[in-house]
């Protein structure tokens, strides 16, 4: 019968200098014994991504993205090569892959791409050699031979997708906290981790901004039941069990809490109010490329409305510009944009059989003097939009008023 496989995944802090590399290398040796067999995928050194997208920026405003691709997927090949080398300097055979020689086949959307199919043929070779694999995190290849990213945090993505493949154990993935908080414990010192939580319950936290886990990878890992552990590369604690069903009898109406920087907030104005405008604004919005998150169109008392939307900062110019161009096409007033935004997100399965919990939200805002611009729920969280610098102290509010403090 074959072994049975672990796959390790280490952050870009865990991998940030040499000496990490060496720990790292360490590290997954104490995990290797004869009746296993060990899988690393390894992101890039500490900012390295961030340093080569800011690189390509000096050059150009809007870098192609194929080239962006082939830019940024050379970080997880040096830190991918080096854990192999750290481990052999420690006595076991390993070697190291990129995204292409494991067959991750991905679609030929740069920047963002798809898994489509992964063969790890090569992974299964060098494991019946007992060679430790190391590959590297975030990238893919096109049926053409077109290397792909997978999206940022997609490293994530490149362990949880392996351990599908390969029909893992368990896919651990190492990082700089020790493992899933309530709240982010940069921002909150009280911040408690959290034993077990549910797939849905993290992809909701992930998609609202909590960093620690790339959103896509865990709608992988709910598709296929594949458990999840977080935890630290720093310590021998165990971490937190991301799965399909708690051990808890009861579900609190808030579990986590998380705050996203990345939006920006679009209002046009005097926007006449009758059918078809708002499809007409999201259409040609659409049409350039961005994608739109929480949206208001005010009450009009006359015949005219105002319409605000988020989008990605990233997204923000080109956003502006359609909606100029629509503005005019329509007639309409003018197009503002606040980039100094937050989104502040409640999140807990438990909500959908606890009454009163966002009346709590925003009375826990409006006792600490928070204006909430937007507000957006889903069966499972409350987010509001609120003004970036009262950010913290909201985040710090709602922890304690949801008794978070453990
Ligand atoms: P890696 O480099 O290992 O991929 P990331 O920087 O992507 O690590 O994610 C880890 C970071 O996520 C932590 O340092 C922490 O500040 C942040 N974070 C945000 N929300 C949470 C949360 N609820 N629980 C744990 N970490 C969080
Ligand atoms: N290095 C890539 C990034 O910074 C992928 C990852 O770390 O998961 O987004
Ligand atoms: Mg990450």
């Amino acid at each position: 019968m074959a072994k049975p496989i672990i796959v390790q995944k280490f952050g870009g802090s865990s991998v940030a200098n040499i000496d990490r590399i060496k720990v790292v290398a360490q590290r997954i040796l104490e995990s290797k014994t004869k009746r296993n067999n060990i899988v690393v995928v390894v992101s890039a050194l500490g900012d390295t991504t961030d340093d080569l997208v800011d690189l390509a920026a000096k050059i150009s405003e809007h870098p192609p993205e194929r080239e962006m691709d082939m830019l940024m997927s050379t970080g997880e090949q040096i830190s991918s090569a080096l854990v192999a080398m750290a481990i052999q300097e420690l006595g076991h055979d390993a070697i190291s892959f990129t995204g292409a020689q494991v067959g991750i086949l991905t679609d030929d959307i740069h920047t963002k791409a798809k898994i489509q199919n992964i063969s790890a043929r090569s992974i299964r070779k060098a494991l019946k050699e007992n060679k430790i694999v190391i590959v590297a995190g975030f990238q893919g290849v096109t049926k053409n031979n077109e290397i792909t990213t997978l999206g940022r945090g997609g490293s994530d993505l490149t362990a949880v997708a392996l351990a599908m493949a390969l029909k893992a154990q368990v896919c651990e993935i190492f990082t700089d906290v020790e493992g899933i908080y309530t709240t982010d414990p940069r921002i909150v010192r009280e911040a408690q981790k959290i034993k077990e939580i549910t797939f849905d319950e993290m992809l909701e936290m992930a998609s609202l901004g909590a960093q620690v886990m790339q959103p896509r990878s865990i709608e992988v890992a709910r598709r296929f039941n594949i458990p999840l552990h977080v935890r630290s590369s720093f310590s021998k604690e165990e971490g937190t069990m991301i799965v399909k069903n708690t051990q808890k009898l009861e579900d609190l109406a808030v579990s986590g809490i998380t705050c996203n920087k990345a939006e920006a907030k679009i209002t046009i104005c005097g926007v006449q109010d009758k059918p078809g405008v708002a499809a007409e604004i999201f259409t040609q919005i659409s049409k350039a490329g961005v994608s739109v998150d929480t949206i208001v169109q005010n009450v009009s008392h006359t015949r005219q409305t105002d319409i605000s939307f988020t989008v990605l900062k990233t997204d923000l110019t080109k956003a502006i510009k359609a909606s100029q161009s629509i503005a005019e096409k329509l007639k309409a007033g003018d197009v503002l944009h606040d980039k100094n935004v937050a989104r502040i997100s409640i999140v807990g399965s438990g909500m959908r059989s606890h009454r009163g919990v966002a009346a709590k939200m925003f009375q826990t805002l409006a006792e600490n003097e928070v204006n909430i611009e937007m507000i957006t729920t889903s069966d499972i969280s409350v987010s509001c939009i609120i003004d970036q610098s009262q950010a913290e102290r909201a985040v710090k509010a709602l922890h304690k008023a949801f008794s978070l403090e453990g």
